[in-house]
């Protein structure tokens, strides 16, 4: 992957970091030179916009998956028999 014009930090270089770069895991000489890369190469940048859009839907996922408990716990509350204005 690379859009043919010369950088100073490789494509590959790029790729292989990009996971730690947007969890904030590389140091702030290689997240800078990450950054520049990312805003010359369109592809890229493509690249770590799919990869954050990963890693947004996991955490999606992830927190999605804790919903039907409370989800459960609302049904229970409104279908108690004992709510004051709860019709018979
Ligand atoms: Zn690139």
């Amino acid at each position: 992957m690379s859009c043919g014009q010369p950088h100073a930090t490789p494509c590959t270089e790029v790729i292989a970091s990009l996971s730690a770069y947007i969890d904030g895991e590389v140091g702030a000489s290689e997240y800078r030179l990450i950054a520049i890369h990312i805003t010359e190469c369109p592809p890229c940048e493509r690249e770590e916009q799919a990869q954050r859009t990963v890693k947004a839907l996991v955490v999606r996922a992830t927190t999605v998956s804790r919903a039907p408990g409370s989800l459960h716990e609302r049904i229970r509350v409104q279908l108690a028999p004992d709510r004051p204005n709860a019709e018979q």
